[in-house]
């Protein structure tokens, strides 16, 4: 790549009936950041996650790198380096963590390394991700803050180059949050770049670099941290939203 934009998003756009669920979107996201989508309830951050992912059929472009993944399908997306989560962390309760985590190394998702054991590669994500000391036991028996930090290991085993994250820190209290921030701050250190849907202000004000708000499918504000905090536009769109 050429110093541009790892993932690019060109007038996205997803109707569900008469609903315009998301209108329009455009934004970039430059290689080793974490950028942040926020906005109130049913702003289309979901569906733009899907759309993105290829689950939610849409017009408009998506780009990773100076590859068009527009018309592929999900799987197929996932095999050319966009990896996500979902909001509803499905696992197999009476595996191991480390099965769960195999099931991302499913054959043709994979870009692991040359030369790199399957195992190998398990072994790494789940040393990345501290989750090592739990690596046998049955997801069943994790915690909310585990069980999100699997389903992260789970899509980043197949190394993508990006990894969409829907609501990371839902169902978490502020001690799982926090340590939440800081294994994303490790994938970014890693080398992997991030788009994160979530509600935890906290969270998304201090680990994201980028900003984009969204409100009835649009983008209506995008900018650092400092800039969203005290942007009138967001204040106004959380405000009417309750
Ligand atoms: P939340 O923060 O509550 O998860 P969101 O920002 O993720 O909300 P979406 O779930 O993407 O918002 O929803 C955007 C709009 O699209 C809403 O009006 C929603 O009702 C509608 N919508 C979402 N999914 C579907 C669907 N499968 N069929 C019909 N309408 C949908």
């Amino acid at each position: 790549d050429d110093g541009g934009p790892l993932l690019t998003v060109r007038d996205l756009t997803v109707r569900y009936g008469g609903v315009l669920a998301v209108d329009s979107l455009s934004l970039a996201v430059p290689p080793g950041r974490i950028v942040g989508l926020i906005g109130p309830n049913g702003a289309g951050k979901t569906t733009a996650i899907d759309a993105i992912s290829g689950f939610a059929r849409a017009t408009g472009s998506v780009a990773l790198g100076d590859q068009d993944v527009s018309t592929l399908r999900p799987h197929e997306r996932v095999r050319a380096g966009l990896g996500r989560t979902f909001q509803a962390i499905e696992l197999y309760e009476d595996l191991s963590v480390r099965e769960n985590v195999s099931v991302g190394l499913t054959a043709g998702a994979s870009r692991r390394q040359a030369g790199s054991s399957r195992s190998e590669e398990v072994a790494a994500t789940l040393t990345l991700l501290r989750l090592t000391a739990v690596a046998d036991r049955p997801a069943g028996e994790l915690s909310q803050g585990q069980r999100q930090l699997v389903s992260i290991a789970r899509a980043l085993v197949g190394r993508p180059r990006v990894l969409l994250l829907d609501e990371p820190a839902g169902g978490l209290d502020t001690v799982e949050s926090h340590w939440l921030g800081q294994r994303l701050r490790d994938i970014r250190a890693a080398g992997v770049t991030i788009l994160m849907v979530e509600h935890d202000m906290s969270l998304v004000l201090s680990l994201c670099d980028e900003i984009h708000v969204l409100n009835f499918g649009k983008v209506i504000a995008h900018g650092t941290p400092a800039e969203i905090r005290s942007h009138p536009a967001v204040a106004e769109a959380y405000l009417g939203s309750t």
